[in-house]
């Protein structure tokens, strides 16, 4: 298994260059990684353990390296999936297998096979940071400027009372109604979230990839919001498999946990099968 990937970005990370770097390089997890998962949310959002987990994993973003935490926050939310996606093809494989509900809630459950590869195909263009919308109410025209959510807003929304309406607020610069006059960020949100939430999904297509799924007990379709944090939180488990894999290569190997966690997954998983058919 390749244990390096490279994945285009739609909006990418500005350098000191003052350019727009948009491939992002990856690495497969270690044990290093899944050690952080394993301790995931904890006192952590998923959003904060998302940021952690792919500075761990990006070796460069176009000429940026080394990538830091604070950079990556910095991806918009639609880029940070396409990177968790693509983690999760490098680390679990190009099949996952995932156990949903029926979308008609007849009490099915549907194993659906999904391809992270496909849901990654080029992306057009890139957006400018920063977009303007008008959007009409009865008083008249309304004027929003906002840039696109990224991974420091999910972190902060994480936390807010109403997460999805604070994403919102957090993007929105400067909201003014039609006599010219300014209103608040939260005002805007809640006023403006339906034409916002859809700005959002044009411009920044990845951060709601979704999978159309149809019951095969009821016949219902629907779509599946694919989730790749947690689908790769839910693939590595809650650690045991880790802390049990470490302690039959020390035994097997004699290498220390350090070297051990270092080792991307698939490849401890090969050393370990390799171990059983010595003992065997
Ligand atoms: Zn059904």
């Amino acid at each position: 298994m390749e244990e390096r990937t490279t994945v285009l970005l739609v909006h990418g990370a500005v350098g000191n260059d003052g350019l727009r770097h948009r491939e992002a390089e990856l690495c497969a997890l270690t044990g290093q990684e899944e050690a952080l998962l394993a301790a995931c949310p904890g006192r952590l959002t998923p959003a904060d353990c998302a940021t952690a987990l792919l500075a761990a994993a990006t070796r460069r973003i176009g000429g940026i390296a080394p990538v830091s935490a604070e950079m990556v926050a910095g991806l918009t939310v639609g880029d940070r999936e396409r990177m968790l996606l693509s983690l999760t093809q490098l680390t679990l494989g190009e099949t996952i297998e995932l156990v949903l509900p029926c979308p008609a809630a007849c009490g099915a459950m549907l194993e659906i096979e999904l391809r992270p590869g496909a849901l990654l195909d080029a992306p057009a263009d890139p957006e400018e940071p920063e977009h303007v919308i008008w959007t009409g109410t009865a008083e008249g025209r309304w004027r929003v400027r906002f840039r696109l959510p990224n991974g420091h807003d999910q972190q902060a929304a994480a936390r807010a009372a109403d997460p999805a309406l604070a994403l919102i607020a957090g993007c929105i610069l400067e909201c003014r109604d039609p006599a010219g006059m300014a209103i608040t960020p939260a005002e805007a949100a809640s006023s403006f979230a339906a034409p916002l939430g859809n700005a959002f999904e044009q411009l920044d297509p990845f951060a709601e990839t979704v999978a159309a799924i149809t019951c095969t007990s009821c016949g219902a379709e629907g779509a599946a919001l694919i989730d790749g944090f947690a689908i790769l939180h839910a693939g590595l488990g809650r650690g045991e498999g880790l802390f049990a894999d470490t302690y039959r290569m020390a035994r097997a190997y004699h290498w220390s946990e350090r070297e051990i966690h270092a080792l991307p997954i698939a490849r401890r998983k090969r050393y370990l099968a390799l171990a059983d058919q010595i003992a065997a």
